[in-house]
């Protein structure tokens, strides 16, 4: 009788472990490809479903709201990412920073519950390929 609901859940402890497991902020097509090879029968929609309700329950986070597609962390503690624009790559800027309280003025009205940090560049490997490129081009 209770078959459903257990496959949910082992379904959703298996997103939420695999997603824990790694530090790359993977997108949900990232994840149902993991994910896949555990649950082979596991939809897309499915991996998506388990990632909001487990964002909604504070379990993990979304990131990269300005990047092409929605990034996951199983790390829902507030702590600053740090994007690549070249590849799109996410990674957690590891030192607590010092982020300024919004006084009454400034939050216009707003209750404030959280902040997003996200400092973007390029990643080293990025870095690398485009510092080669500037090499050629300018010789
Ligand atoms: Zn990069
Ligand atoms: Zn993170």
């Amino acid at each position: 009788m209770n078959a459903p609901d257990f496959r949910l859940s082992k379904q959703r402890k298996v997103i939420l472990e695999k997603l824990q497991a790694t530090d790359s902020h993977p997108t949900a097509d990232e994840l149902y490809t993991v994910v896949r090879e555990i649950i082979p029968r596991i939809s897309l929609g499915t991996v998506y479903r388990n990632l909001e309700f487990l964002c909604s329950q504070g379990v993990i986070q979304k990131v990269g709201h300005g990047g092409p597609q929605m990034r996951f962390d199983g790390n829902p503690e507030p702590h600053a990412h740090i994007r690549c624009l070249s590849c799109n790559k996410v990674a957690d800027v590891k030192t607590p920073l010092a982020v300024p309280e919004l006084d009454e003025l400034q939050s216009m009205g707003y209750l404030v519950l959280g902040v997003n940090l996200e400092y973007v560049g390029l990643c080293p490997d990025c870095k690398k390929k485009s510092e080669a490129e500037t090499v050629v081009h300018t010789h």
